[in-house]
């Protein structure tokens, strides 16, 4: 473990993104972002002389600027909001493909995305092309307009070589896509490793409390920045001042959450993994801070933090709910990143993955007291 721990990359700075605004703040003006719910601003006669920094709310509008702001200070790179990862991944996707294109998606993805490509590029002439994450790295990648990544892939957390993709992509004339959700500009720095562009469902850490849907684009490249805003500000799905507010919240506590998340998330990895065996609750463990994670030398390049989410395999589906069921403090809910740790099979979604696949999604709980209460609902299990 000392050597995978040496490879690691350095951990990004936090502090500018939490001080983005109250570097620059004026006596009397709030610590805390102000949230403007307006709709539209004041702009005396042509608007391109009238000084006015703000016009109408599905162009641009303050409480946007603060988190789009702050997002912008943790990617390093201009940021795009919108209200919800599939927003923000539909604004990529939809404006920058055309008929005739090839794209490589990750069959072990995020299945919405499969579906929106599937139901609305397909129909447009371009050619989807769905690929298991482990088998993109010998993948021909000549011929595709864009190669979409998401590492780790979700639920089953095998990991791809964004760095070698995006130089064979780019090198093919394509544009490479990182959905950077599991792991947040924290674990992982798609940009610094090659990606052109980066989405993320802020739904998840980077607002972090379950109560509002976001997401982002970030990208340097200043083409695609605009063709992006363009589909943004034309087709209106925008987040709302609300939603901005409570994630650019969120996103203050994000360095905090995660590095209680995922040392809480390798803690419980390792108690999994040491309950696998014939006749044993657990049949498997997935999780990339595992010395035996099938992908570790790329784990060890490229992430600064193994993120919240555990892939448990029990012995069966039965053996799956009654965990589930014993776990004091793990709420049986989908999605993942919010402070409460949250456990679901995800076979009752339609995932490819065994019955009594588990997917354990690490909140903010004291590690000690989520470590004791695992232990002791294994051992309800026979474990
Ligand atoms: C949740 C999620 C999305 C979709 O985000 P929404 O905010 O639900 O629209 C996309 N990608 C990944 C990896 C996700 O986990």
């Amino acid at each position: 473990m000392t050597a995978f721990t040496d490879l690691t990359p350095p951990v990004p700075a936090f502090a500018p993104v939490l001080h983005h605004r109250t570097e620059h703040l004026g006596p009397g003006e709030p610590i805390a972002a102000p949230l403007v719910g307006a709709s539209t601003f004041a702009v005396p006669g042509d608007p391109a002389l009238s000084g006015a920094a703000y016009q109408y709310g599905r162009w641009d509008s303050p409480t946007w600027t603060v988190l789009e702001e702050s997002l912008a200070a943790l990617e390093g790179a201009p940021t795009l909001a919108f209200p919800s990862g599939m927003a923000a991944i539909a604004a990529v996707l939809m404006p920058l493909l055309e008929a005739g294109d090839r794209v490589l998606l990750p069959s072990d993805g995020y299945g919405a995305v499969r579906q929106l490509a599937d139901a609305f590029l397909v129909p447009r002439g371009i050619r989807v092309e769905h690929v298991p994450t482990p088998e993109v790295a010998s993948r021909d990648l000549a011929g595709y307009r864009m190669v979409y990544l998401e590492t780790p892939s979700n639920p089953g957390l095998r990991v791809a070589d964004i760095a070698a993709v995006a130089e064979r992509a780019h090198a093919a004339g394509a544009v490479v896509v990182v959905d950077n959700t599991t792991l947040t500009p924290l674990g992982q720095r798609p940009l610094e490793l090659g990606a052109d562009v980066v989405v993320s469902s802020d739904t998840k850490a980077v607002n972090g409390h379950s109560d509002a849907l976001g997401g982002h684009v970030s990208t340097r490249d200043e083409a695609v920045l605009e063709r992006v805003r363009r589909w943004r500000t034309l087709v209106g799905g925008i987040p709302g001042a609300h939603e901005s507010w409570l994630i650019h919240r969120g996103l203050e506590t994000l360095e905090v959450r995660f590095a209680r998340m995922c040392a809480s998330a390798q803690a419980l990895a390792e108690l999994f993994a040491g309950q696998v065996g014939a006749g044993r609750p657990v049949g498997a463990v997935a999780y990339p801070g595992l010395p035996d994670h099938p992908d570790r030398d790329v784990v060890a390049r490229q992430m600064t933090a193994h993120g919240p989410l555990i892939g448990v395999t029990f012995a069966d589906e039965a053996t799956a709910e009654r965990f589930i069921g014993a776990m004091r403090w793990m709420v049986p809910a989908t999605s993942f990143g919010g402070t409460h740790t949250s456990a679901e099979r995800r076979a009752r979604w339609g995932d490819d993955v065994a019955p009594g696949f588990v997917r354990v999604a690490v909140g903010c709980e004291p590690t000690a007291e989520l470590v004791a209460e695992t232990r002791r609902a294994l051992a309800g299990l026979g474990g």
